[in-house]
């Protein structure tokens, strides 16, 4: 049984027999993670857990992916929220859901929500410690993200990567999967195959192959497929978002969906690394046009706020908000928005007539459209900040499609036995928006419930 399988694997990898005089020895393990961000990280702690070995391959010389660079923001339903009444599965379903436009899976939803809460406490339990109250973030349409007290991503990275160690984690960086093995009659997929500084070699996973690589939002050719819409735009994504297994899950019979939608979000051009930004709590902002008008609800879905500004083909957007606002703003994107004041990229001034004279917008329409935060007592307290608003990818939405289960579905829809997925490699979850704080909790959430599924399966060894 074991030589046929093996002899299955070969057959399919005419590439591993092109380059043998490069081959290293093959190995074992019983899971395979491909990527180390917060997804393969959770992934390959939740295996240890679960008392299985695990071999975690990232592809970049570092950890960390997009998930380094993100606000850390974690959406979630509490046990707290619901007993306070101030949040509900319900209602994170029915916003997620109706915001994606029926492009998601209702039962994929349905899982993000109603594992959320657990996700959270499950990082808290290996060591990520949170601010204690939840924040409207932008797009979010809720108060309910949590935000570590580390800045951006690394509290993320540094606990989980530390207990990835603490607990005998076969973490490699600088190898990248470039083909999935798939058992020849039973087309389970048995593994993977890497490429270390120009070696190859395979690695068979006994009980799965977790896949947890990341969007394509640093691809310009992929983007470009997508839709023309994204074209030439900056991204906020690692140089290493891009794509690359959807091709490989493809190429086995992977059914891949929602490519067309990518996430807009403000920030600046190609050439800004760190944006300057001050629209990250949208309730106390205003987004105006070259003439001073608002244009859109700031509170509305992301997707809503790139519609509108792209069908009414503005010019020049800019967010307004006050001092009160701007100190609310974590310490580390503050840094950015005060480089921004001395670079061109941000202007603070006294009043608002002043304001609207530096940027050339009328000052009369400027001051209307700041009533509407105003007659709530907000957008008062000056000296007054503008940021140009340059649109730019976020995140990408589509990929592969999963069930409940996280395992990947085939072009018939029916589970790929072996394979799974988590966090932003999914395609089916999102749909045409996803809410603010829905990338790093869709990873962890879907990393568990991926090795929770293995190791229900614990008697199936997919070798044979
Ligand atoms: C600037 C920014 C801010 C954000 N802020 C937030 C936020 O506040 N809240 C939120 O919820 N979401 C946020 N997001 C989105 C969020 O960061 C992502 O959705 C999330 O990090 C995805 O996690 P992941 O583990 O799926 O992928 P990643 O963290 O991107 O990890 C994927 C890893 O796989 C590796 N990889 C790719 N291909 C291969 C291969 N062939 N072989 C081996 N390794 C491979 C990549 O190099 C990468 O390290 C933000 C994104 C950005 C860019």
């Amino acid at each position: 049984m074991k030589r046929r399988a093996l002899l299955g694997i070969s057959l399919l990898m005419n590439t591993s027999l092109v380059f043998s005089q490069n081959r290293i020895k093959d190995e074992e393990t019983d899971v395979v993670v491909v990527g180390g961000g917060i997804g393969g990280l959770t992934a390959a702690v939740s295996c240890r857990e679960k008392g299985l070995t695990v071999i975690l391959l990232e592809k970049m010389s570092f950890l960390g992916g997009d998930s380094l660079k993100s606000g850390g923001y974690f959406n979630a339903v509490t046990e707290e929220a619901k007993r306070n009444g101030t949040d509900s599965i319900e209602l994170f379903k029915k916003q997620i859901f109706e915001s994606g436009g029926g492009f998601s899976d209702k039962e994929v939803v349905s899982v993000l929500a109603e594992k959320s809460g657990e996700s959270l406490e499950w990082l808290k339990a290996q060591g990520v410690k949170f601010m204690p109250a939840p924040r409207h973030i932008y797009g979010s349409l809720w108060n309910r993200a949590y935000k570590p007290l580390m800045p951006s991503g690394t509290g993320y990275i540094q606990v989980l990567t530390n207990n990835c160690f603490k607990n005998n984690v076969d973490i490699r960086t600088s190898s990248k999967v470039i083909e999935l093995l798939r058992h020849e009659s039973s087309e389970a997929i048995i593994g993977v195959l890497v490429e270390k500084h120009g070696m190859r070699y395979e690695i068979r996973a006994k009980k799965g192959v977790v896949l947890a690589s990341g969007g394509f939002g640093a691809n310009k050719e992929l983007l470009k497929r997508s839709s023309e819409n994204f074209f030439g735009l900056g991204t906020d994504s690692h140089p290493g978002a891009t794509g690359d297994l959807l091709p490989l899950a493809e190429k086995i019979g992977a059914k891949i969906q929602n490519l067309q939608f990518v996430e807009c979000v403000p920030g600046g051009d190609e050439r800004i690394t760190d944006p300057v930004r001050l629209d990250y709590d949208p309730g106390k902002i205003i987004f105006v046009d070259e003439n001073g008008d608002r244009f859109v609800e700031e509170t509305s879905p992301r997707s809503n706020i790139f519609e509108k500004y792209k069908a009414k083909q503005i010019k020049h957007c800019y967010t307004i908000a006050d001092s009160k606002a701007v100190e609310s703003v974590d310490l580390m994107r503050r840094k950015h928005l005060y480089r921004g004041l001395y670079s061109g990229l941000a202007w603070r001034k006294d009043s608002l007539d002043e304001l609207a004279e530096c940027l050339g917008l009328n000052a009369d329409r400027l001051k209307k459209s700041a009533k509407k935060l105003q007659n709530k007592g907000l957008l008062n307290q000056p000296p007054y900040w503008a940021v140009k608003v340059v649109f730019r990818i976020h995140t990408t939405l589509g990929g592969l499609c999963i069930d409940k289960n996280a395992m990947v579905l085939n072009v018939d829809g029916e589970a790929i036995r072996g394979l799974y997925a988590c966090g932003q490699i999914i395609g089916n979850l999102h749909g045409r928006n996803r809410l603010g704080g829905n990338g790093l909790n869709s990873a962890v959430v879907f990393a568990r419930m991926a090795v929770e599924t293995m190791s229900k399966n614990s008697n199936d060894n997919l070798q044979f």
